[in-house]
């Protein structure tokens, strides 16, 4: 099968484009706009190979992505491109409104018309994979999890624009039978995640000497998966999930984000322990809370794990050791990026 990915030289796009090539099955066509987010040295173990194709264009520009499903003739499209975060959504929502919202919706209408072009049989193994974020469904006390029965309840500006492109999604499915299928993931990390986002900001802070800033008590929740097995989960989603349905994918690692800075103090301390800065937790710096900041988010991946087989491997601690070890030996690609944020 041939995958259009969108947003494919991104964090998770790129994750997801080097499973599918290192799987050796399927070809892959990235459309990505090449934002400030993206990322080409990602994606330098495929480039070169003949089932890999870059393109870098725009979701919102109708006319490329009706000419690429033309002359590519994709079995699926997974959408990944999206503006992600958090905090840049409360600074300037217009971008996140654009791209996720508007960018989507263009992205649907060129998928409704290529596949009701399709011969007979293909119409129905088409698959257009929406990829969101547990984000939707706003924040949890101290107990539960979300379901995919969880009502959508957006808090930021991001989450409100996913929620709605999940609708959207949602609605084509529906209404004028796009074969869609959803996932909602909880929070990534891994290799080759931008410095702005809280683990690598915190290594790379920690790495300088400069202080960890944590958001108000640093008791807020998350729930950590690691972006190979995310990577794995949505490939599975695509080939296996039914249409029309949502699945939910989390990393069974729930972590208070102050624990989640000092396990990254202690791992620095030990692998690298020429740093003049040890120890590192002594550059925690409590900060001013973010504005609707989520308390708790937690996934309940029953859905996944029984109706695929799928379920999280590897532990939060062995991932965070892998990705701090990995931002440890690769401080020229985050060098120039951190500088240039
Ligand atoms: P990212 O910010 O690292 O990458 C986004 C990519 O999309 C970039 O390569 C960027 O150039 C591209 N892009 C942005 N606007 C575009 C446009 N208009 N046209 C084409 N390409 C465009 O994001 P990520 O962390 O890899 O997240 C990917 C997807 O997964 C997003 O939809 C996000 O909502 C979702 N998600 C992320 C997480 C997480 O923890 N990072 C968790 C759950 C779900």
């Amino acid at each position: 099968m041939k995958i259009l990915v969108t947003g494919g030289a991104g964090f998770i796009g790129s994750a997801v484009v080097r499973h599918i090539i290192g799987e050796g099955v399927d070809d892959v066509v990235n459309l990505d706009k090449l934002t400030y987010a993206a990322n080409l040295e990602a994606l330098a173990e495929v480039q070169g190979n003949p089932r890999y194709v870059f393109v870098k264009g725009d979701i919102c520009d109708a006319s490329l992505v009706r000419s690429l499903l033309e002359a590519h003739r994709p079995g699926a499209i997974m959408h990944l491109a999206a503006e992600t975060h958090v905090d840049r959504s409360i600074d300037g929502p217009s971008e996140f409104i654009a791209t996720n919202i508007m960018g989507t919706y263009s992205l649907l209408n060129a998928a409704l018309d290529y596949v009701e072009s399709l011969p007979a049989g293909e119409r129905e193994t088409f698959r257009f994979h929406h990829i969101s974020t547990d984000e939707v469904f706003g924040t949890l006390g101290a107990e539960g999890a979300f379901t995919e029965l969880t009502a959508y309840d957006p808090r930021s500006p991001y989450a409100a624009s996913k929620a709605a492109s999940d609708h959207l999604v949602s609605a084509w499915g529906h209404t004028y039978g796009l074969p869609v299928v959803l996932s909602n993931c909880s929070n990534n990390y891994g290799p080759f995640q931008f410095p702005e986002k809280l683990i690598p900001l915190m290594i790379i802070n920690a790495l300088n000497g400069t202080p960890l800033p944590v958001y108000g008590e640093g008791e807020n929740v998350r729930d950590w998966l690691h972006v190979e097995e995310h990577a794995e989960a949505l490939l599975l989603i695509l080939k296996r999930g039914r249409p029309g349905h949502t699945y939910l994918v989390g990393g069974n690692a729930e972590m208070r984000n102050i624990d989640v800075v000092r396990q990254i103090c202690s791992l620095i301390d030990e692998l690298a322990p020429e740093s003049p800065y040890r120890p590192h937790a002594e550059l925690i710096s409590l900060v001013e809370d973010r504005p609707g900041h989520d308390f708790r988010y937690a996934v309940d991946s029953s859905k996944i794990r029984e109706e695929l087989g799928w379920r999280p491997r590897l532990s939060f601690q062995a991932g965070l050791r892998r990705t701090v070890t990995w931002y440890l030996a690769n401080r020229s690609w985050w060098e120039p990026l951190f500088e240039n944020r």
